[in-house]
């Protein structure tokens, strides 16, 4: 064995940026989080370099000449001085290694000014040594990082494609952007403003400004407060008529902190059981404020874990605050909840007013991609002959078939009609066989057909529709099937891209031809976010699901027979591409046992 040493200041950070520095978007992150605390209500963030340099520039409080250095330094925060306070955090970081995590990967430079100072200061910091001079500077914070990993060439080669994390970069500033309405944030890349919100407080525009302004027409307000335990959530909810394939879209804030928690997810999945149909998800963005001794931050150290003193209470608050919001606003009447004369939402609104004072007029001159509609109409405008000719010039792909039609009969194959003894709930069919019967979950029956059929084809029919549906979509969805818009064109999907993060769909795979559009999108979304392995068979599981019949819808004789003898004549047919079983068989002898016969 070796000798035992001391590890260097510089390497011991360096391994306390393998935890918390995972990518860009980490740095983002704490950078940001850092400017909120800082009590900052202008962000501007710019990426550049392939995702590899980050500058953050805000008008927060800035760092005490005195403490610039301490600042980069382990262990070094000025948001938490004792053991008590711990139990009482109502920043963001605490932790106080994200400066000397992010300054020992990366090269960086920070100015910055207190309001009490009359110069700023410039700090230059690379491996672990720091150098610090006078410069002229406005108040707040500039952290300009460059080459993150430059000196850890293992870490480069785990990040994915730029596009892939500036993804992640903007997903981070859209959740930031939605638990913070009072801060006026832009992000910038390549030169183009891609992420933009005004900071007016409301987060119905920052909503808006995120995703679409049509988004608003399918929410309900969320506004609960709890006395006794002096728990608070607003926010928005969507129309059980508006819902995604999965739960990306819970924005789920505690005290201002994103965190994903299974507990909570599950309680907004339970507020909407019965409304929704199983497999889909709300749209869903809350801030839940609780008295923060009742909450540990301190479980992991990119803090999005969070343990709780009082998980059944929490639980129960945001489920009935959720059901509430959706079933009075299905009545149409007003949700609001408040209690007028109420000491705590007093203190909550009143310390809300103090936070959210807005004194600036953001100046956005600069840097943002205006977007022309009427020069795009003109440009875009498609005459009818164009499209028909157009029409005619895919036909001899596009052979118009039923989407529930287009698969083909092989040689050999069953061909005997299955003996079909009814449909119960609409959703499972019921065969006689010679030795019992079986119950076969239509949907997913029909899905593994077609997903296997997809998958011997390979090269789906499209055909070119004409379509003036608008699908708004947030910039990291958007720019996800930007950057699979080849593959997507090899599954027959394809989109023109009208400016403001909206497409039009311009081909669809037949057998998508009865779906509505941008349920077609979402689910390609929650195809792209498997792991790039498997995108390309999410994508034909996803058309394969969208396309088959679904569950509770009723079916005639002869198309159940169709279904089940394709099915019957499909490899793998006893799960669906997921995994779940798809018949289950009760033997005659079952059966038979229950009336106390004895079959042979
Ligand atoms: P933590 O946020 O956990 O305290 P950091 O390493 O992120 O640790 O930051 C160290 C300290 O530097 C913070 O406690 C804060 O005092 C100061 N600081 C960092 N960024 C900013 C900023 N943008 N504006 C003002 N102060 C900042
Ligand atoms: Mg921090």
């Amino acid at each position: 064995m070796k000798r035992v040493k001391q590890l260097s200041e510089n390497l011991i950070n360096q391994i306390a940026a393998g935890e918390v520095i995972e990518r860009p978007a980490s740095v983002v992150k704490e950078l940001i989080e850092n400017s909120i605390d800082a009590g900052a209500y202008k962000i501007e963030i710019e990426i550049s370099n392939e995702c590899r340099n980050i500058r953050i520039a805000d008008n927060g409080s800035g760092i005490h000449k005195d403490d610039l250095k301490l600042a980069f330094s382990r262990h070094a925060t000025s948001k938490i001085y004792s053991q008590d306070d711990l139990w009482r955090i109502s920043s963001l970081g605490f932790r106080g290694e994200a400066l000397a995590s992010i300054s020992s990967v990366a090269k960086v430079s920070c100015l910055s000014r207190t309001a009490d100072s009359a110069v700023g200061y410039k700090v230059i910091c690379e491996n672990s040594n720091i150098e610090i001079s006078e410069t002229g500077c406005s108040i707040g914070t500039i952290m300009d990082i460059k080459d993150l990993f430059y000196n850890v060439p293992a870490r480069v080669k785990f990040l994915k494609k730029a596009q892939t994390e500036f993804a992640y970069i903007a997903e981070t500033i859209e959740s930031t952007a939605l638990a913070n309405p009072h801060v006026a944030i832009t992000l910038i890349y390549k030169g183009n403003t891609v992420i933009k919100t005004s900071g007016n407080i409301d987060l119905k525009e920052t909503i808006s400004e995120i995703f679409s302004k049509e988004l608003l027409n399918e929410l309900f307000e969320v506004n609960k407060l709890d006395e006794p335990f002096k728990y608070y959530v607003n926010g928005y909810v969507s129309t059980p008529s508006y819902t995604r394939g999965n739960r990306k879209s819970y924005y789920v804030f505690i005290n201002g902190r994103s965190v994903k928690c299974q507990f909570i997810s599950k309680s907004i999945d339970n507020a909407y059981r019965d409304l929704i149909p199983s497999g889909r998800f709300p749209f869903v963005v809350i801030n839940l404020s609780v008295p923060p001794n009742e909450i540990d931050v301190n479980a992991h150290p990119t803090k999005k874990e969070i343990r709780y003193a009082n998980t059944n209470q929490v639980f129960g608050f945001i489920y009935a605050a959720i059901k509430q919001a959706v079933e009075s606003g299905l009545r149409g009447t007003s949700n609001r909840l408040l209690p007028t004369s109420d000491d705590t939402f007093e203190t909550l609104e009143k310390t809300e007013n103090i936070t959210f004072v807005k004194t600036f007029e953001p100046d956005y001159s600069q840097n943002s991609i205006s977007f022309n509609f009427d020069s795009f109409k003109e440009k875009n405008s498609y005459q009818v002959e164009e499209v028909q000719a157009a029409v005619d010039f895919y036909k001899p792909i596009a052979e118009i078939v039923s989407p529930k039609e287009f698969y083909q009969f092989k040689e050999t194959e069953i061909i005997e009609k299955p003996k079909i003894i009814g449909q119960f709930h609409n959703t499972y069919i019921l065969i006689e066989e010679s030795d019992g019967f079986s119950i076969i979950d239509q949907h997913i029956a029909h899905e593994r057909t077609i997903y296997e059929q997809l998958k011997q084809k390979r090269q789906l029919a499209s055909q070119l529709i004409i379509s003036t549906q608008e699908i708004g979509l947030n910039y990291s969805d958007f720019s996800k099937l930007l950057d699979n818009k080849n593959l997507l064109a090899d599954f027959g999907i394809e989109f023109e891209e009208i400016g403001n993060n909206k497409i039009i769909l311009r081909k669809i795979p037949q057998i998508l031809s009865n779906e509505p559009h941008d349920e077609i999108i979402s689910s390609i979304l929650e195809a792209m976010s498997h792991d790039i392995q498997s995108i390309e068979n999410e994508i034909l599981i996803s058309i394969s699901c969208k396309s088959a019949v679904k569950a509770n819808e009723k079916l005639p004789i002869p198309q159940m027979e169709r279904l089940i003898q394709d099915w019957q004549n499909t490899p793998n047919n006893q799960t669906c591409p997921h995994g779940r079983v798809i018949s289950h068989k009760i033997s005659l002898k079952e059966v038979a046992g229950y009336f106390g016969r004895f079959e042979k």
